[in-house]
């Protein structure tokens, strides 16, 4: 049987994911700066445009993507 609690935070659970994802969406350029607190290898990244976080990998990707993309407009 369905916990109606447990119900309710995995829907808010998903709702803050997918906020989060919007925003991230609609973010012009992310600007990440790591959160205080984060734990090495597990390290968290906000954007100061829009607030999106990420974790670690997507931060590291996000930054080799811009190296490439300053490289190819070169
Ligand atoms: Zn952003």
């Amino acid at each position: 049987m369905t916990d109606p609690a447990r119900l309710a935070a995995g829907r808010e659970l998903l709702a803050q994911v997918q906020a989060n994802a919007a925003r991230l969406r609609d973010c012009p350029r992310h600007t990440f700066e790591r959160l205080p607190g984060s734990q090495p290898l597990r390290h968290r990244y906000r954007c100061t445009n829009c607030e999106g976080e990420v974790d670690g990998h997507a931060h590291f990707w996000y930054e080799i993507g811009r190296e490439h993309g300053k490289k190819e407009a070169a």
